[in-house]
């Protein structure tokens, strides 16, 4: 058994504690509830509040006074109510039928509340996350007799469009020679598919407490890019497979937009979506527009390989700081199939409030602009939990089990929104210091309308190490040369136009005015790229070297020519400029055919020009 495993979280629903073990509210405020007499108790314990049976969570805990915070609206809670421990902490069901769901903060679905309680969440309502109707094609992999411990796969379930590995859970005691196994069939996810020698029933669910990161085997060093299809990602600031960015920005400047052209986009097997509403209504958009949203490759819905966690802006703080936790769990138990699972969050600084607020309620000593001491230490644990692994089991599938796994990953990208784009604030800074990747939005590129509005300046990777073998083997031997050549003259561009600012643009030199040429076509012909249009919303990676390639030869074709005394204006006058910058919204295999034709044309046109 591997010493990962730990000992097996109590199921929160099993444990009801007798009406004498109750403790009693003896102070109110916002989201945060004190109550005495909670004898037994321990952080983090999930506690029911009140006569409405609340859900709340122990945060602080001294003697027997436990100061909890809860998941619900606490209006019209009253001071004297009773609060009972379940002895467990925040655990969320794992299982067949995730992908699909809409959940809220604490793993709740938010169709079944929406239907029960009208639009909004009944109190103390609580529903199995999985359906228990829902029959599953269960496929056995393992053999009565085989001997298995956590990680290992059991066997498997159809889901959407993947396989659902059933996996012994990684707790204690899950471990054993398998002693009945169910036949190939229909079940139910809680039938017991499989007995162990220790006498272990095991279902096709497991339960996990989503403040711990799950198990695995050993993580990897990620050598694989994340392919986003976005061209100022993949190209300027690739992030690794199983790596993490950021995406601070002010309001308006692309968040939203950037995070679910990812979902769409990204090459991943899976998406977690975790929203916490920044607007009044951006939460029902979602809501209502991810459903319809289509999967590119498969033209089946993108549902079908997505999880949404969903806290609308009038859910209490405290499902937003769970939210972002279930979110990574559920993402893990994926990573664990062995799949590659993204996680976007949209917006972290709402989990950071969260975290503001509930401090301020402690009244912790308070660190920089009220945020609480630890915020650096609970994003460094939170991010963390990316990463390319090997899991749990698989080492062993490896050699003598079809369902071999191999790795899996779990990229997380977090969406940052600073008041007023300062990008100092705390949160943007402490999340920047934990992550490999800061992907800026730029109000000035936003109000220009250069979408999407991710600064090169201010934007870094630290994982160009990792991938750009990765490109040189897979895309071109010189992709990192070209890559940096257009970086160079964008960075050119920046002191260029200093001096255009003193003396005016006439004033530069033949050579310097192709040098800004080259850099707005860059910025206009490359780096922007609309979300919204059907061709140019993802962009291959071979189309994106090709099309940088292209800009940065037409670049050394101009400065030979003038270099020959030929004028700008005369090589701008060819029509081969608005050929290149046609390329992005042309469909790929067209744009790489062009492309090919293109770069000789090129030559040609630009040699034969007269000089003078
Ligand atoms: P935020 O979440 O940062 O507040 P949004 O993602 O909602 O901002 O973006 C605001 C607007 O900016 C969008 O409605 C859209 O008009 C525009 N926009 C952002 N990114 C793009 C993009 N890549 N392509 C086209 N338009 C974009
Ligand atoms: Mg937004």
């Amino acid at each position: 058994m591997s010493p990962q495993t730990k000992e097996a979280p109590p199921y929160a629903e099993d444990t009801v504690a007798s009406d004498e073990d109750s403790g009693r509210i003896i102070r109110i405020t916002g989201p945060v509830v004190v109550a005495e007499h909670m004898t037994g108790s321990r952080m983090y314990d999930i506690v029911r509040v009140g006569n409405e049976s609340l859900m709340g969570e122990i945060i602080k805990l001294l003697e027997d006074t436990a100061t909890i915070q809860v998941y619900e609206e606490t209006s019209g809670l009253h001071v004297g109510e009773p609060v009972t421990s379940t002895g467990a902490p925040l655990t969320v069901e794992l299982g067949p039928g995730l992908l699909t769901s809409v959940y809220d903060g604490i793993q709740r679905p938010l169709s079944f509340l929406a239907e029960r309680s009208g639009d909004f969440i009944g109190r103390g309502m609580s529903i199995d996350p999985l359906s228990e109707d829902t029959t599953w094609d269960w496929t056995p992999v393992a053999a009565v007799g085989d001997e298995v411990y956590a990680g290992k796969v059991l066997g498997t379930v159809p889901e959407g469009p993947l396989v659902h590995r059933i996996m012994v859970p990684p707790v204690h005691g899950a471990a054993g020679t398998i002693k009945s196994l169910a036949p190939a069939g229909s079940y139910h996810i809680h039938d017991v598919i499989a007995t162990l020698s220790d006498g272990a029933e095991l279902t096709m669910t497991q339960r996990w407490p989503v403040r711990e990161g799950r198990p695995y085997e050993r993580k990897l060093d990620p050598s694989r890019p994340f392919v986003t299809g976005m061209r100022v990602l993949d190209t300027f600031f690739p992030i690794a497979l199983g790596g993490n960015a950021i995406i601070p920005g002010g309001f308006g400047t692309g968040k939203t937009v950037t995070q679910q052209s990812l979902a769409k986009w990204a090459d991943v097997d899976i998406i977690v979506y975790v929203g916490c509403g920044e607007r009044g209504n951006e939460m029902t958009e979602v809501l209502s527009e991810f459903p319809e949203l289509e999967d590119p490759r498969s033209g089946a819905p993108l549902m079908e390989r997505t999880v949404l966690v969903a806290n609308t802006s009038n859910m209490p703080v405290a499902a937003r700081e769970a939210s972002i936790y279930v979110g990574i769990t559920l993402a893990e138990y994926y990573r664990d199939m062995g799949y590659s699972v993204a996680m976007m969050a949209d917006s972290t600084s709402r989990w950071g409030e969260a975290l503001r607020e509930v401090s301020g309620r402690l009244e912790e000593m308070p660190g920089e602009e009220g945020y609480p001491a630890y915020l650096a230490t609970r994003l460094a644990a939170f991010y963390e939990r990316c990463g390319l692994v090997v899991p749990l089991g698989s080492v062993a599938d490896e050699s003598h089990n079809a369902e071999a796994r191999g790795q899996g990953s779990v990229t997380m990208v977090g969406a940052v929104s600073p008041a007023g784009g300062d990008l100092s604030e705390p949160m943007t800074q402490n999340s920047l210091r934990v992550t490999g990747a800061f992907w800026a939005l730029d109000t000035d590129l936003a109000h220009q309308r250069h979408f999407p509005a991710i600064s090169w300046t201010k934007s870094y990777t630290l994982f160009l190490g990792q991938v750009s073998r990765w490109f040189s083997d897979n895309v071109a031997n010189d992709w990192a040369t070209i890559r940096e050549r257009a970086m160079a003259v964008l960075q050119k561009e920046i002191e260029l136009q200093e001096i255009v600012q003193l003396v005016g643009p006439d004033a530069l030199p033949e050579a310097e005015k192709g040098t800004m040429e080259v850099a707005r076509m860059i910025r206009e012909d490359f780096l922007q790229q609309f979300a919204f249009d059907a061709v140019d919303a993802y962009c291959p990676i071979e189309k994106q070297y090709a099309i940088l390639d292209t800009i940065i030869q037409f670049g050394d074709e101009i400065e030979a020519a003038i270099g020959r005394g030929v004028l700008l204006s005369t090589i701008l006058n060819l029509p081969l400029r608005g050929q290149i910058a046609a390329l992005k919204t042309t469909p790929h295999e067209e744009a790489l055919k062009r492309i090919k034709e293109l770069v000789p044309e090129i030559h040609n046109q630009i040699t034969h020009l007269e000089v003078g």
